[in-house]
């Protein structure tokens, strides 16, 4: 039999999380106050934020120390498993050898719990009790409940309302946790009351969302706000998958040509992909990191490198990302998780500075791999994580093409159990290819520079 899992003893799991602003070439542009457009700095955070999570936003020291009861909790389910997929290989005829770290086995079933703990964790240390947030498929309403959980905080969850319908089990979920789920937008805050003003019927949206949450949590002291995806301290936090992932390799004497994950707000890539952009900067390695994005939502491939809001409403500091604008309205795509219109900061200065590569991949054909891979390797990936798969496949077929034996790293951010609906779609044949149109991308970030006064 072949050595498939390669597994990482608890006792080499990272100790410290790898903050690549101590090595970016080009340093991060300042996030900027939503009405004055000035430079805002720590103080301007801290109505929404803790002190512990804003320094780690701005820091530049290379490794910062995770607390002893953050490694605790990620014991549960770290250090997370890494497999070589010799099915997925021999089913598509490839020299690449092909690995993956599988983020699927947490509690919740993603990645997002490595940030989600220490979150509720340096909340907690400043005396809040209580955490608002947003959720779109409920991955990281999940995640973040669960931590309020086990650090003895409430949780309020804004759901988006279509997901809310669609996917009742991600609310059981966090309900088991304690937290409590409302369909956003509602009528509790002001954002929530204007959208639902002009549309009644609005299916809501992430960027209503979080200007709820946001809302909510501005407005009340015992309260703080936590965002799952796109700030630095969430990208610094997720760094523990590619450090582990590169340990593990080593104990079987490789090292990857190619990592690969998918791209929302871009937390899971960066989390497997900066401890690999870390060497190329500092030790001549020469790595292609490629994330993959869904066509509906182009956000590296088509978007603009620019200022933007985070929400819709326009509460939340400007960002220096790739944008599609925050008034763009994505289209329904099963991969609910990977539907933002903006990018992680860190990740859009690499990828103008041409430090990593995105694609963009169909609807369909991340369904087709999803499909190849639950033959193969035995898993029902995250329609979220399928974009990965298809990405690590297209180059695998790509080094069978050229006869190469490339060594490919993907990350599975997540399982797809509660995704069963989008699979019987798929199975159904309903599932169609849906391009995001030039135009409309276009508009969106026409209105976004007359906003700016660009
Ligand atoms: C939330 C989510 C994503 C997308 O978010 P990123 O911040 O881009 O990682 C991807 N995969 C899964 C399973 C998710 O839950």
């Amino acid at each position: 039999m072949k050595e498939r899992n390669i597994t990482l003893p608890l006792k080499e799991m990272p100790r410290q999380w790898y903050n690549i602003q101590a090595d970016l070439p080009t340093p991060l542009d300042p996030p900027l106050h939503p009405g004055t457009k000035q430079p805002i700095g720590p103080d301007d955070l801290k109505p929404i934020f803790p002190m512990g999570l804003i320094m780690q936003e701005v820091s530049q020291e290379r490794f910062i120390d995770i607390p002893e009861e953050v490694m605790e909790i990620y014991s549960l389910w770290r250090p997370s498993p890494l497999y070589r997929a010799y099915n997925l290989e021999r089913a598509l005829g490839t020299p690449a050898k092909i690995y993956y770290k599988n983020e699927g086995v947490s509690p919740t079933g993603s990645h997002k719990p490595n940030t989600a703990v220490p979150q509720a964790y340096y909340n907690k240390q400043e005396g809040k009790k209580r955490l608002a947030t947003e959720t779109g498929a409920g991955q990281w309403g999940c995640s973040l409940a669960m931590a309020c959980n086990y650090f003895d905080m409430e949780c309020e969850v804004y759901m988006v309302k279509v997901s809310y319908g669609q996917k009742p089990y991600r609310r059981s979920m966090m309900e088991m946790f304690g937290a409590k789920v409302h369909a956003s937008p509602t009528n509790l805050t002001k954002s929530g009351r204007d959208i639902l003003a002009a549309d009644p019927n609005s299916l809501g949206s992430l960027g209503i969302a979080i200007s709820e949450a946001v809302e909510d949590a501005a407005g009340r002291e015992d309260s703080n706000y936590s965002l799952g995806s796109v700030l630095n301290h969430v990208m610094l936090h997720q760094t523990i998958i590619g450090q582990e992932a590169k340990k593990q390799l080593a104990l079987v004497g490789e090292y990857p040509d190619y990592v690969v994950g998918c791209c929302g707000g871009g937390s899971n890539f960066a989390g497997i992909a900066l401890p690999f952009i870390q060497d190329n900067l500092r030790e001549d390695k020469n790595v292609r990191c490629i994330g993959v994005e869904p066509a509906a939502c182009p956000t590296f491939t088509k978007g603009k490198f620019t200022y933007d809001f985070g929400d819709v409403a326009g509460l939340t500091p400007l960002l220096k990302m790739y944008t599609l604008g925050h008034n763009f309205m994505p289209p329904g795509i099963h991969a609910g998780g990977l539907r933002y219109h903006g990018q992680s900061p860190i990740l859009s200065r690499l990828y103008h500075d041409k430090l990593m590569e995105a694609r963009a991949v169909g609807q369909e054909g991340a369904f087709e791999a999803a499909l190849t891979f639950t033959k193969t390797e035995g898993i029902v990936p995250a329609p979220e994580s399928s974009h990965a798969i298809k990405g690590a496949i297209d180059l695998a077929l790509e080094c069978k093409e050229a006869g190469e034996e490339k060594t490919i790293l993907f990350n599975l951010s997540g399982h797809g159990h509660f995704d069963m609906t989008a699979y019987d779609d798929y199975l159904a044949g309903k599932i169609k290819d849906v391009d995001y149109p030039q135009e409309m991308i276009d508009q969106s970030i026409a209105r976004l520079n007359e906003l700016l006064g660009n």
